[in-house]
């Protein structure tokens, strides 16, 4: 927390967390769907002082100090476009995103976790091409063995998504879908291990 924030007294409901403020890019697309960018309040206000943003929306709310008074930002846009990265991040919710929150095998959206395609003990890696999305029963029952073994197959082949690919997806899942996965940030942005 910079300076700024600090001679602000906290508005007496504006605990840590409170007011969270969304970042969009310079072209107002959020700067990351997921997790959504969200800035603290604090840190959002030092960002325009510091000029380095546009308030789009705020909050009905304000902080003051002796001389200014500010209203908190709800959403600002960076001035400066950020280039997204080319590749996506490998984590567990970007995985589930490509796979669309369900089973590649039965479709369900129950019980999620991650199944290798071609089983470790095969060889398999942890990679794009080979982590789906699998309910806890089709992992169940596939057990380790092969696709073929298992008699099972996939919807489609598993491959790294684009970062336009997630965010097409991530416009079917609204943000209010994820409100629970934000406090939840560090588990899914866990890099799975490759
Ligand atoms: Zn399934």
């Amino acid at each position: 927390m910079g300076l700024i924030s600090q001679q602000l007294p906290l508005p007496r409901d504006a605990a840590d967390g409170a007011y969270p403020c969304l970042v969009l890019n310079a072209d107002y697309q959020p700067l990351s769907y997921f997790p959504l960018s969200l800035w603290s309040w604090q840190d959002a206000i030092k960002a325009v002082f510091l000029e380095r943003v546009n308030v789009v929306e705020h909050y009905d709310k304000a902080v003051h100090s002796a001389s200014m008074e500010m209203t908190l930002p709800s959403v600002v846009a960076l001035k400066d476009f950020v280039p997204q990265s080319r590749a996506p991040a490998f984590t567990r919710f970007n995985l589930f995103l490509r796979d669309g929150f369900a089973c590649v095998y039965c479709g369900s959206d129950q019980e999620l976790t991650f199944d290798h395609v071609v089983p470790r003990r095969l060889g398999g890696k942890t990679t794009w091409e080979n982590i789906v999305a699998a309910c806890s029963s089709c992992n169940w029952k596939k057990g380790g063995r092969s696709l073929r073994d298992a008699h099972m197959s996939l919807h489609r082949k598993p491959s790294q998504p684009t970062i336009y690919e997630l965010q097409a997806q991530g416009r079917r899942f609204p943000p209010g879908y994820l409100h629970d996965s934000w406090l939840d940030f560090l588990y899914w942005d866990v890099e799975l291990e490759q």
